[in-house]
């Protein structure tokens, strides 16, 4: 164990970012202005409850508002505090400059443990503080967006919707004032997954460079690499089950609040997500190994491992035991300052979260935009596209009747190739064009310069020359 002592999550984040712009040539007190965080709001309000007043304390964070509306989202854990809420909103400036999302940051959180309150309690306590933060401007489709984060999800964000459409009678844009909504209430396909799928995405950009693959000492495919995931909620959950679907990932280690599952020929993702729903944790599940304290299963052999669940788990405490060659941050803010420095000494490479789990916030900006301009993705040229791929299906068949057995169209060609993009292919089109150009952006400079040796030092560069630029155009 180290004798450094751990920073809390904002100094964290705020000595990540020194190290960054330690090798910028920004104008003086500029740096500052873009670290600090602009305000942060607390309430205290209270709700009657089970015949008897409760109170809770929430919060509202606006990092920077160099771009509006600002944009994060409100998280529901027992941990919450200023402290933490700081950390993330600057997390979602750097995030939002870095995909081009064009958001200043934000993030909001309320002290409670959700699962200890029923449905409609839940909805009651939701609504209250939507008012108290609707009515300071801190949820506005042009001031202040949030999402789902930790504990929350499209059943709270419908809730915010409503009472803020409640509050603003008149504002035709009143469905853009949060994302990640259900469908049927202004929400976009895609965002449940968004996240995950983002993580999935930003893999396979890594693993499409050698020399990136080669940084961490890893080869070939995403096909049998052993991962180990933390946290099989939202975020972790479609991480791990699209790896493993989709791209023969071997899910290796799963650890939850109650401990940790092992199995060195992979895991069934919905099978113990399905165990999760129906007993409350991992513990009992009957194909794998249980290890009751599943932190310990950060440190097992792997190729890529995946914190996905909270911050601060990769620290001094445990962080010259981890042994993934690659770290994807899909959590915020899961690897310390402390602990980035040993791992970095290493070599183990990180995949930042502010690029990592950007996915989100990235098929959040085109939930708002959908709202904004009150129209389903593709609903204007699917059918149109689809037409003139007949066409050219039509010419084919015409070819295949004259070629007789010496040519034909390959099974499925047409069914696929006729099918035009709708809502959904379009935001996973989007969502992978950023995942791709955001970390071609990275990557640049990561190779193009000698004093910067990791991606997260060259992620910070990107974005707050981003930040910076917009301040400049402002005349700041
Ligand atoms: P979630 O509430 O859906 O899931 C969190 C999961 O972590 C749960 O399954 C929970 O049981 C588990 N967990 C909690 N404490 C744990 C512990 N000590 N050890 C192991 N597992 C534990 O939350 P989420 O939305 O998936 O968010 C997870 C992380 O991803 C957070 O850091 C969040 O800020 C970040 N994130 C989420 C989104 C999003 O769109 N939801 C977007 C960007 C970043």
């Amino acid at each position: 164990m180290s004798s450094r002592t751990e920073p809390s999550f904002r100094e964290s984040v705020d000595l990540m970012f020194n190290r960054a712009v330690s090798l910028m040539d920004l104008p003086p007190g500029l740096e500052e202005k873009i670290r600090v965080c602009n305000a942060t709001y607390t309430v205290r309000f209270g709700v009657r409850l089970r015949g008897a007043m409760h109170t809770f304390t929430g919060y509202r964070s606006v990092h920077s508002e160099h771009m509006e509306p600002v944009k994060g989202g409100i998280r529901y854990a027992t941990g919450v505090n200023q402290d933490e809420v700081e950390a993330l909103a600057a997390l979602m400036t750097y995030k939002c400059a870095l995909v081009e999302a064009p958001f200043g940051g934000s993030k909001g959180g309320l002290c409670i443990d959700p699962r200890e309150y029923e449905e409609h309690e839940l909805e009651l306590i939701t609504r209250r503080f939507a008012y108290e933060l609707a009515k300071r401007d801190l949820i506005h489709p042009s001031q202040n967006v949030p999402a789902p984060d930790m504990g929350t999800g499209e059943r709270e964000m419908a809730w915010i919707a409503d009472q803020y459409a409640r509050m603003n009678t008149t504002d035709i844009n009143a469905k853009a004032c949060v994302t990640g909504k259900p469908l049927n209430a202004g929400g976009i396909s895609g965002r449940v997954e968004a996240t995950g799928r983002g993580v999935q995405y930003a893999l396979q950009e890594f693993f499409r460079y050698e020399e990136d693959k080669a940084a961490a000492g890893l080869t070939g495919k995403l096909d049998g690499k052993r991962v180990i995931v933390q946290g099989l909620g939202n975020v972790g959950y479609h991480a791990a089950k699209f790896l493993s679907e989709e791209d023969g990932s071997r899910i290796t280690g799963i650890i939850e609040r109650d401990g940790g599952l092992s199995n060195p020929d992979g895991l069934d993702v919905e099978a113990v997500r399905n165990w999760i729903v129906k007993h409350g944790g991992v513990s009992g599940y009957p194909d794998a190994q249980y290890v009751e304290d599943g932190a310990l299963l950060l440190e097992e052999d792997c190729d890529i491992l995946i914190p996905a669940a909270l911050e601060g788990v990769i620290n001094l405490s445990n962080a010259e035991r981890v042994k993934a060659p690659l770290i994807i941050e899909a959590a915020n803010g899961p690897v310390t300052a402390g602990a980035d420095d040993i791992l970095r000494k290493k070599g183990c490479v990180i995949i930042p979260d502010m690029y990592a789990n950007a996915g989100g916030v990235t098929v959040s900006y085109f939930e708002w935009v959908k709202n904004l301009s009150h129209i389903r993705f593709g609903r204007m040229q699917r059918r149109q596209e689809e037409a003139r791929h007949q066409l050219v299906i039509d010419e084919l068949q015409r070819l295949d009747n004259v070629m007789g057995d010496t040519w034909s169209m390959s099974p499925n060609f047409k069914d696929k190739y006729l099918k035009g993009a709708g809502e959904l292919e379009l935001v996973r089109s989007g969502l992978d064009d950023t995942m791709r150009v955001a970390y071609q952006s990275m990557r640049e400079v990561w190779h193009s310069r000698d004093d910067v040796t990791d991606l997260r030092t060259a992620a910070y560069l990107v974005s707050i020359d981003k930040v910076a630029k917009s301040y400049h155009a402002k005349g700041l």
